[in-house]
């Protein structure tokens, strides 16, 4: 029979394990690092996929890699590479799955490290994909392997995944995955995503998402000659003033109960992604003039995040008004809007299995109560959730979620550790044996 100082002897091995594996965690950081996995386009899927099979089959798990074919982004030159290594306990149980995307945002300007060189200073390691999201990862690696080794004789089943495309939607990787039955709840009953959200703060859920393209009509003519056609670019001033006078407004006061953080995102927002209108961005080496010519057409993209409280009906809704409202007074306006993507807004309740797990493992480790919060953007969870139907799955994981595709991107060393010992924690509340385990 087990007894609890068996228990507390095997959390304090794991304890150990996971303190003197410092090294290992920061250069298992650097090595992911080191691997440029920008996305887009999606490029060292498989040389990525190749360090963590190596990592992880010596350590006893089973490894598939599951290419995403015929998923939006694969292609011959840009396969979409995603990696499941499982472990199985002694004895029948749950399992338990880490997921982590592997790919990063391009590092951009501005940096004094460099981005790809995973460069350690002042208890930090620096690089693209620090903190968003291979110091996660790496995180969840330590911790399950400290896990195994102090709870040999565990129940059920650890699964750790490092799947492509997160920054852009995911259906190359996770979305793939739950199509394919990777995430079916008869084989995979708990989900950590090991996003930066801090060592402290579980992440239940997102706000709703829904982009679309709005596009002015207008007609051509010669730009010296403007009367003569109809400037589309005009019609779509028309549209950012009337966005700036009433639907900006209208949508700061649409706050909602959801703990979003930051707080200033506990409202609903709309970005506006970009304009584009009249003729197209010259080549960087064109050196002639532009043509005098009235713009035809103008597209919009908008980002539209919305809240529980609101249905996606509702969003669509209010830009169609705005839109009919304008055609209503300006004459010659017409538009089509074309919808480009659209997420629901989702929130694992706070009694589910694994928020329990991670909650004490917080209080015991950390010695504060979590805090329940829900992200401003998406991540992979949504499709977890709708396309896998497994609801109980949540975002855990070291590093600030502000620094997140900024420039000197970093996760702090210790943050990595603590966050190990949460998730290390976890596992041994969700898995460990009744009988004694080591
Ligand atoms: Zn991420």
């Amino acid at each position: 029979m087990t007894t609890d100082s068996d228990l507390e002897q095997c959390l304090a091995v794991m304890s150990q394990r996971i303190d003197a594996a410092r090294d290992d965690l920061i250069a298992l950081t650097q090595q992911l690092i080191a691997i440029p996995t920008v996305n887009p386009p999606g490029d060292g899927y498989a040389v990525i996929c190749q360090l963590l099979e190596q990592r992880l089959k010596p350590r006893g798990f089973a490894i598939d890699k599951v290419r995403a074919i015929g998923a939006l982004g694969d292609s011959d030159k840009y396969p979409r590479w995603n990696i499941i290594a499982r472990h199985e306990g002694r004895h029948a149980g749950e399992c338990v799955h880490f997921n982590s995307h592997t790919d990063v945002v391009e590092p951009g300007e501005n940096w004094t490290f460099d981005p790809f060189g995973g460069e350690v200073h002042d208890g930090k390691v620096y690089g693209r994909g620090a903190c968003d999201m291979k110091g996660g990862l790496a995180s969840s690696i330590i911790a399950c392997e400290a896990f195994i080794d102090s709870f040999p004789n565990y129940q059920g089943a650890i699964e750790i995944s490092g799947t492509a495309d997160e920054e852009s939607g995911g259906f190359g990787g996770v979305a793939y995955l739950a199509e394919h039955g990777w995430f079916d709840p008869q084989r995979v009953q708990h989900v950590i995503i090991p996003e930066p959200l801090n060592k402290d703060r579980i992440c239940l859920g997102h706000r709703g998402v829904w982009w679309a393209e709005i596009e002015t009509h207008g007609h051509i003519a010669h730009g010296s000659m403007p009367f003569l056609g109809d400037c589309a670019i005009r019609h779509m001033g028309e549209v950012v003033n009337t966005m700036e006078d009433s639907l900006f407004p209208l949508l700061a006061s649409k706050q909602t109960d959801m703990p979003v953080v930051p707080p200033a995102a506990r409202q609903s927002t709309l970005n506006i992604n970009s304009i584009h209108g009249g003729l197209a961005e010259p080549e960087a080496d064109y050196t002639g003039m532009p043509a005098a010519l009235v713009a035809d057409r103008c597209r919009m993209v908008i980002d539209r995040r919305y809240l529980m409280e609101e249905t996606l009906d509702e969003v669509k809704a209010e830009v169609d008004s705005l839109l009919e409202g304008i055609k209503e007074r300006r004459d010659t306006f017409s538009y089509s809007i074309k919808e480009l993507f659209s997420v629901l807004p989702t929130m694992t309740e706070k009694d589910a299995p694994v928020v329990g797990a991670v909650a004490n493992a917080i209080r015991e480790q950390l010695g504060c109560d979590p805090e329940y919060v829900i992200s401003p953007g998406t991540y992979d969870q949504k499709h977890i959730d709708r396309i896998g139907k497994l609801k109980n799955c949540i975002a855990y994981g070291p590093g600030i979620l502000d620094l997140a595709h900024q420039p000197d991107e970093y996760v702090g060393i210790q943050d990595m550790i603590d966050s190990a010992h949460v998730m290390g924690r976890t596992l041994a509340q969700l898995l460990a044996a009744p009988t004694n385990n080591h």
